[in-house]
């Protein structure tokens, strides 16, 4: 029996076009500012999210801690959304990297806090109060369901972060699912924030990397804090070339959207068993109802051979990629199923 494995869109490998892109790049050293592959990498990634300058970085986590720390001074607070991945899947990074206090507010299905939470949340600084540094957001948001969050929700949050004189950088670890799923530029969903981070090895498919976005000045120090977080990296053409061919392949993220789609339609509805439609390409399957702990269901799964991840107590996340077909997601939804009727 084949596996199937839904556990993420970072299971996937590399295209043999990425490959041979790997292997013919051309490279130099990237410390040194020389790898023409990472330089074509960085300038054709700020052309997509339409910001001025990009930093190659080898992890969606580190781009999203050097921007945290070059957007604040140590004792800062920073809004964020309580289930976002900055704050709880990062361990503790803002706190721990850059001396920052996270504030987490509730950012509910919105998956964005409003103004008036922003406002709320804020901070002025004074004697005893350490003032707000940054304001972090999410699209797509992943803990959430992959949910697409459309530009005016994250240019109405960066609008009052911005009144109060605070930068926004956006996690869009999966920003070019968002904007499949929207129809939108990721230009326009980026044009609100000052930096963005998106990741080239999710749904995308490369084998490695992320990359960093903002003004030129902002990257300039972000390439200085990627130094001090030990993310310089020397003939880094080598997996950067994969993320070039990455880039071209953004379109058929819609093919992972209706896959999804269609597993969350499989499941949802079976008794006890609530699987929203996606907006991208990540199933969250809630079995709070039957009792049935996503550790429980999760184990059931890879014995009959769907790979899964267990999220929460009840709540399993299955994703869907390039490595798996729509047959594959058929028969991983019989699987599944399978095992929820028992
Ligand atoms: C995966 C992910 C990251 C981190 O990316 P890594 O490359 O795994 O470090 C950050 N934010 C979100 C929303 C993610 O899903």
């Amino acid at each position: 029996m084949d596996r199937i494995d839904l556990r993420s869109d970072t299971v996937t490998r590399p295209t043999e076009r990425m490959r041979d892109a790997a292997r013919d790049a051309a490279v130099g050293d990237d410390v040194y500012g020389e790898d023409p592959t990472v330089n074509e990498l960085e300038r054709r990634a700020a052309e997509a999210v339409g910001k001025d300058a990009a930093l190659y970085v080898p992890s969606g986590t580190m781009g999203n801690q050097i921007a945290v720390r070059v957007h604040t001074e140590r004792g800062d607070e920073v809004i964020l959304d309580r289930e976002s991945h900055v704050y709880r899947w990062e361990l503790g990074g803002p706190a721990q990297l850059s001396g920052v206090q996270p504030r987490p507010v509730d950012a509910g299905e919105r998956c964005v806090p409003t103004p008036e939470q922003v406002r709320e949340a804020h901070v002025p600084e004074s004697l005893h109060r350490p003032g707000t540094g940054l304001l972090a957001l999410e699209n797509t948001h992943n803990y959430r369901g992959g949910v697409a969050v459309p530009p005016d929700r994250i240019a109405a949050a960066a609008e009052a972060a911005r009144d109060l004189d605070v930068p926004v950088h956006l996690d869009g670890a999966r920003l070019f699912n968002a904007a499949v799923a929207l129809d939108v530029p990721a230009s326009e969903l980026a044009a609100p924030v000052d930096s963005v981070m998106f990741c080239l090895s999710k749904g995308l498919g490369a084998p490695v990397g992320s990359v960093l976005a903002g003004p030129e000045e902002f990257v300039a120090e972000a390439r200085r804090v990627r130094k001090l977080f030990g993310g310089g990296m020397r003939q880094a053409g080598i997996v950067a070339a994969p993320g070039l061919e990455a880039l071209d392949s953004v379109d058929r993220l819609a093919e992972d959207h209706d896959n999804a789609a269609r597993l969350a339609d499989a499941l949802d509805g079976i008794e006890g068993v609530h699987a929203p439609e996606p907006d991208t390409n990540i199933v969250v399957v809630d079995t709070a109802e039957r009792g049935l702990t996503a550790e429980e269901l999760v184990d059931a799964c890879e014995e009959r051979g769907v790979r899964a991840g267990a999220f929460d107590e009840y709540t399993t996340r299955f994703c869907t990629h390039r490595d798996v077909s729509r047959s594959d997601v058929e028969e991983a939804s019989e699987r599944i199923r399978a095992v929820l009727s028992e």
